[in-house]
């Protein structure tokens, strides 16, 4: 049958700094809402995630190139990606946002961004984003692979202004990083687990399968709220 066996452990691509979604806590323990899911699902299934914090973009060619299985790293589902991947069912609504240092009071809107430098992670929607609206507003680009640099070169005024997910950003203002929201979000798509097109379905199956249990029994909400506080 066309039924592919299951393997005792797969390994998971996730990107390294994505709070809340996957981060490193103060124990240095790799925690955050993706992880969690994962660590649910697998336990559900009877299986092993191997999980390799590489970056976004790394764990994205590694599933291209068959070298990891899947990818778990707050990956929105798009058209675009569809070509190379089959993704799980969708696990979070997102969109991303433009954020700048505390202290700016230059860049209220994208039009502020006349000759300026935007940054954004490579290989993200922000990163196709900013170059898609680059002549319109007159920007100049740079790419970072991961977050933690991104938001520092921010800070320090190397770059004027940076796209991220806006559950990202938000969640920084909230840890007390020196930068805040501009505008509002840009509508994205839905995160969704990803394989490489046409392998591992019965990896998918079970993510599925786990997401599923995990909305029904509550346990997926929790996880959420554990990290994202309930609008009041
Ligand atoms: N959701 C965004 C994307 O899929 C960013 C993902 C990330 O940076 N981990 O491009």
């Amino acid at each position: 049958s066309a039924h592919a066996e299951k393997k005792d452990t797969y390994i998971i691509g996730t990107d390294i700094t994505f709070a809340p979604f996957e981060f490193s806590d103060s124990d240095g323990n790799y925690v955050g809402i993706d992880m969690e899911l994962l660590e649910r699902i697998a336990e559900i299934n009877h299986v092993t995630f191997d999980i390799k914090p590489v970056g976004f973009n790394s764990a994205v060619q590694a599933v291209e190139a068959g070298q990891m299985d899947g990818v778990m790293a707050g990956m929105t589902i798009t058209e675009e990606r569809q070509k190379s991947f089959t993704f799980s069912e969708p696990y979070f609504q997102s969109g991303i946002q433009m954020a700048v240092a505390e202290k700016d009071t230059d860049i209220t809107s994208y039009d502020d961004l006349k000759g300026k430098t935007v940054a954004a992670k490579t290989g993200t929607e922000s990163a196709e984003f900013i170059d898609k609206n680059k002549e319109k507003y007159g920007y100049k680009i740079k790419l970072y692979d991961t977050a933690d640099v991104m938001y520092s070169v921010l800070s320090a005024g190397n770059v004027d202004a940076i796209f991220d997910d806006y559950p990202v950003i938000g969640y920084a203002v909230k840890q007390g990083q020196p930068l805040k929201l501009v505008g509002d979000y840009e509508k994205g798509g839905s995160y969704g687990f990803g394989v490489k097109k046409g392998q591992n379905p019965e990896l998918l199956e079970m993510f599925n399968k786990g997401l599923a249990e995990l909305k029904a029994s509550g346990e997926y909400q929790t996880i959420l709220d554990k990290y994202i506080s309930a609008p009041a």
